[in-house]
């Protein structure tokens, strides 16, 4: 009987017979080059050049650029940024400056009086709009950015920043109608939560008048 053998040896596949033609691989790609030419005057995905800037590629729904700052309503007073700074301490690079807007009490008044991104430092990671808890930062599309002014054109501030609901649904339907829902059913559970802490509190508040009616009259019965 002949030893067990732990590999199992298979003859080799036989190489597919090719002819040996000098030139035929330059000839191959050749012929690819000259199909892509002339199907690029009648078929679309064979176009691989767009007369930029007249002309412009759609791009990826996944292509990210910069962030952009969220507001809801038709004015950047309804920007979601709560300043909590959160996006700020976790940006890789720290291309990001947040400062608290205050009454003049020194209250916070939960939104930022100063947001800037130098977006010549910005990797485009999108940590930030991964971090932040208030749906509030978003990684735009936007590309056409090109400055003659390394610092301050390229220091983008809540102008630059701040976009609309609308936009972000238009960029993103996906994402933003998620969010959109999310934050729906939210203000909906606190709604609830607040007519039914409003609830409670009517009714202690009832039972509490009751119980002052009440005790008048046991002490006059007590006083007979
Ligand atoms: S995308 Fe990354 S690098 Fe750019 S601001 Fe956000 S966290 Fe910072
Ligand atoms: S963008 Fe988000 S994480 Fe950053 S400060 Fe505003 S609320 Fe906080």
């Amino acid at each position: 009987m002949e030893p067990a053998t732990d590999i199992q040896r298979l003859p080799a596949p036989e190489k597919p017979a090719r002819w040996v033609v000098p030139g035929r691989g330059l000839f191959e790609g050749l012929v690819v080059s000259g199909k892509n030419l002339v199907q690029s005057f009648y078929k679309k995905d064979r176009m691989t050049t767009v007369q930029y800037p007249e002309q412009k590629l759609e791009i990826s729904p996944n292509f990210r650029n910069f962030p952009f700052l969220v507001y809801d309503g038709d004015s950047p007073a309804g920007l979601r940024c709560t300043a909590c700074s959160i996006c700020e301490k976790e940006c890789p690079p720290q291309c990001i400056y947040i400062v608290l807007d205050r009454d003049e009490n020194g209250k916070s008044l939960k939104r930022p009086k100063v947001f800037d991104i130098d977006i010549s430092v910005c990797m485009n990671c999108g940590i930030c709009s991964e971090v932040c808890p208030f749906d509030s930062i978003y990684m735009d599309g936007e590309y056409e950015l090109a400055d003659t002014d390394r610092f301050e054109g390229l220091l983008f501030g809540l102008d630059r920043l701040a976009k609309s609901a609308d936009y972000h649904m238009k960029l993103r339907p996906a994402q933003a109608t998620e969010v959109m829902e999310r934050r729906k059913a939210d203000e909906e559970k606190k709604k609830a939560a607040a007519a039914a802490k409003a609830a409670k509190a009517a009714k202690e508040k009832a039972e509490k008048e009751a119980k002052a009616q009440e005790t008048p009259a046991e002490d006059g019965k007590e006083d007979a």
